[in-house]
């Protein structure tokens, strides 16, 4: 259980996270969504305990996080945005070197990785040098290495930014897994992303919580905005009177096409199950319908209505809020900022990859002098979430 009450962190100027509150309970995958700066980091830092807000107070199980950071770590396993692996270490090597920071003894550690390498699906990698995996398979180093002290919640800060689609659908697959175990927060500043995975959806616009719902309630609240995509053979302005006039459609709009093969969108009641009388109405006057779904725009609506000031530029055709400019790293780094991050290392600086799963000094670290990523790139295909035991 964690409960988030009215923390707030500014960084000079920048309010990053503006009083913001909520709980999360056992059983919950938590999508925290919101545009690049939205303040999605810092907060996962703040109830991580990395980053300390000016004020307001986290609880993590029950346990005060501000006074008791390590007990916070031992019940939370997290993954930062850009996981600090050592790109020239085994996978093993490195999973063996966590359970060391971690303090654990040789039968511990042994059991603990095998339960993470079979969650995680790491079987057959286990002796590959973690520079030589595609980025799909880093990412579950990078949750085993999360996973590795059992926690009952995983923290994941944009858990599938970078992957192609299929690492996308692999590493979602893996989430809802681990998800039936464990308390989830997961971060993106993808909506598909996150209503592929939540349970519930939170979605943050500088630093404030605009909305909380699960997504199917989230929709709901459109109201009269709930809508289908129909795709019919027939002349266009015909078939638009004739939908327009059946029971429960409220407008329609001609979306592509036109002619007489036409893309239609109509909006209709909430709850309105159309699709029969839309097939009805259409084979009675002798056209085709050739498609009709549920559109899946709706949500996607109602995030970019919440958001909208902070997407406008940065949206792309198929509503996908792109990464916007590089602006917080600069000013991150510009400000000077202990916690400011390295943003293209693969590596983040040392010590705070030894911080983020350590309560040790940064000394335990291996002798690493090239942090970065070396040698061939995606050397490995990512194989299916789960490895047959
Ligand atoms: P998100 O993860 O949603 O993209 P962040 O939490 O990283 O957002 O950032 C929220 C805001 O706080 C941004 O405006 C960002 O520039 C600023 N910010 C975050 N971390 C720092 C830092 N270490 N130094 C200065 N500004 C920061
Ligand atoms: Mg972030």
């Amino acid at each position: 259980m964690i409960k988030v009450k009215n923390i707030t962190k500014t960084y000079g100027a920048t309010v990053a996270v503006d009083d913001v509150s909520f709980e999360v309970g056992p059983g919950e995958i938590l999508g925290f969504l919101g545009p690049n700066g939205a303040g999605k980091s810092t907060t996962l830092k703040i109830i991580t305990s990395y980053v300390v807000a000016d004020s307001g107070s986290v609880y993590v199980n029950d346990i005060e996080a501000l006074d008791n950071p390590m007990e916070v770590r031992k019940a939370i396993g997290y993954l930062p945005e850009s996981t600090p692996l050592y790109m020239d270490m085994q996978v093993i090597e490195y999973l063996e070197f966590v359970a060391r920071v971690r303090q654990m003894s040789g039968a511990e550690a042994k059991s603990a990785i095998d339960r993470v390498v079979e969650m995680v699906g790491l079987r057959r990698m286990l002796r590959k040098n973690i520079g030589h995996l595609s980025k799909g398979y880093k990412q579950r180093v990078g949750i085993a290495q999360a996973l590795l002290h059992d926690p009952g919640i995983l923290i994941m800060d944009e858990p599938t930014s970078g992957l192609d689609p299929h690492q996308i659908i692999e590493i979602r697959e893996l989430i809802r897994t681990l998800g039936k175990e464990k308390m989830i927060i997961l971060s993106s500043h993808i909506l598909q992303e996150i209503s592929a995975i939540g349970t519930r959806i939170m979605i943050i616009k500088d630093g404030r919580i605009v909305a909380d719902d699960t997504p199917q309630n989230m929709q709901r609240s459109l109201g009269d905005k709930t809508g289908f995509r129909a795709r019919v053979q027939g002349p266009a302005e015909e078939v638009a009177a004739a939908l327009k006039g059946l029971d429960g459609v409220n407008s329609v709009e001609i979306t592509a096409g036109g002619g007489t093969d036409t893309e239609f969108r109509l909006l209709t009641s909430a709850g309105e199950d159309i699709g029969s009388r839309v097939f009805k109405a259409v084979a009675g006057k002798g056209w085709e319908l050739s498609a009709l779904s549920p559109d899946e725009h709706s949500l996607e609506d109602v995030y970019l209505e919440l958001t909208k000031d902070g997407v406008s530029d940065s949206v792309s055709g198929n509503g996908v809020v792109e990464p916007a400019s590089e602006a917080f790293e600069s000013e991150a780094v510009a400000q000077g900022k202990a916690e400011a991050k390295e943003p293209e290392s693969e590596a983040p600086a040392q010590e705070e990859a030894v911080e983020s799963i350590s309560e040790e000094p940064a000394s335990e670290a291996p002798a690493q002098e090239d942090a970065g990523e070396t040698g061939s790139e995606e050397s490995e295909d990512d194989g299916p979430a789960q490895e047959g035991a």
